[in-house]
């Protein structure tokens, strides 16, 4: 009896020894601590409320195990001390610039907390829900937070003075500089977030080819998308979208590098809850503050084994959206889509639709992908349809795939593997898409 007994106590001895050893191995313990994030409510609006952030290295510290927050073009992960200097250093640097005013560090510890919450969120989607084994084997995603830096594709920062960047998100592909030297080294994929910044929108349209309210366009927005934001909004958002003015390298640097309309408008009622009121005929967008446009680039790492984030197609854009639409798993933002789906259903002359909406391009079309693989859920059921979806990124490439061949060919190839009865479900793909104009 004795024997057993403190055989027990050395055995359970024996096992706390080991777990400290395993957790030396990994060189810490992992900590949860409350922060500040913004999350949906029941309503589908949105607030600011207190969530822990789990698998923490260190209660102070804005990383975990998958991701690591930094600062501009900084390497260390962003800490409360950090945060503290930074927002007691733009006190003094910034002090006549009207883009810092309210970036105190309550604000940085928000938008790092934000960050960090919703990329784990997102990434549980995947691992958890999706079973994917790509996705676990992840490297530690670096996430940047306030970097106006184009991306060199030689030296991942553009010059400093090179057009900053501001009010939108992208994420980067694996690189190294084409000349390496000291401080310059290669890099793993990254999600970097713009600041804010206010663009009075008379500007914005001022600088378009034409006028973008035009009253027939207009009335074919209202019809197609059936949202809440407010129409001078809704007009510059698509001015912008609609911008191929490259040269000018100022309308395209205000929105997000693509993604979808119907998203953007979650993306407008987190500004008010953010900033509580709108300021009147400006545009501006911190990208680090919406659930949404954060899922939407976590989804780009996530498909971008086979599509790389380097270019803006619809294909492209529209599988992130569905993603991130997935993961926001938003009744209201499902209603919405579905809406619009219809709309453009109701239409029934495809060509004419893409005509009509040619004003927009690209954009237009990855809206028209979003509302098209959000139907699959109602075809082969929720969970079948977002795993054929994932799969069909094996046989799609960001350069060479459209709508109409290369995303088809893949959803039904990607049926060969994923759908529980290929033969049944490839002729139930075929009949929706058909149905589609497809
Ligand atoms: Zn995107």
């Amino acid at each position: 009896m004795k024997n057993l007994y403190s055989n027990k106590i050395l055995k359970n001895a024996l096992l706390a020894a080991l777990g400290a050893l395993t957790l030396a191995g990994l060189g810490y313990a992992a900590v949860s601590e409350n922060y500040d994030v913004v999350v949906r409510k029941k309503n589908g609006g949105y607030e600011i409320a207190s969530r822990p952030l789990e698998g923490l290295i260190a209660r102070d510290a804005f990383e975990t195990d998958h991701f690591r927050v930094v600062w501009k073009k900084e390497e260390e992960t962003l800490t409360l001390d950090r945060i503290a200097q930074i927002a007691e250093e733009t006190k003094t640097i910034h002090k006549d610039d009207p883009l810092w005013a309210d970036r105190d560090a309550d604000r940085i510890r928000l938008m790092a907390a934000n960050v960090l919450y919703h990329a784990e969120a997102a990434h549980r989607f995947f691992t958890d829900r999706l079973a994917s084994e790509d996705v676990k084997k992840l490297e530690k995603i670096v996430i940047r937070l306030d970097l106006t830096n184009k991306y060199s594709q030689f030296e991942r920062f553009a010059n400093d003075n090179y057009q900053p960047q501001y009010n939108n998100a992208l994420s980067i592909e694996a690189g190294k500089p084409l000349k390496p030297r000291p401080g310059v080294g290669p890099w793993q994929r990254e999600i970097w977030f713009r600041p804010e910044k206010k663009i009075p929108i008379g500007e914005i349209l001022a600088q378009l080819p034409e006028d973008p309210a035009n009253a027939q366009i207009r009335e074919a927005r209202a019809e197609l998308y059936p949202m809440q934001i407010d129409l001078a909004f809704r007009n510059t958002l698509y001015a912008a979208f609609q911008s191929r003015l490259d040269s000018a390298g100022y309308i395209d640097s205000i929105v997000r590098q693509g993604g979808t309309m119907l998203l953007m408008e979650g993306a407008f009622q987190v500004l008010k809850v953010v900033n509580r009121v709108i300021i009147p005929q400006k545009f501006y967008l911190e990208t680090a503050m919406v659930p949404e446009i954060i899922y939407h680039e976590f989804s780009h790492i996530a498909l971008s084994d086979y599509m790389h984030p380097d270019l803006s197609t619809p294909v492209n854009e529209g599988m992130a959206d569905f993603f991130a639409a997935s993961v926001a798993d938003s009744p209201k933002l499902a209603k919405k889509i579905r809406a619009y789906s219809t709309a453009v259903g109701k239409n029934g002359n495809k060509r004419q639709f893409f005509q009509m909406e040619l004003e927009t391009l690209g954009k237009a079309q990855s809206d028209y992908v979003l509302g098209l693989l959000w139907g699959l859920r109602d075809v082969l059921g929720e969970k079948p349809a977002t795993n054929l979806i994932f799969g069909a990124r094996k046989f799609l490439t960001t350069k060479d795939s459209d709508i109409r061949t290369g995303l088809v060919t893949a959803l039904l190839r990607s049926c060969e593997t994923a759908c529980e009865s290929p033969l049944r479900d490839r002729m139930l793909i075929h009949q929706y898409l058909q149905d589609r104009g497809l």
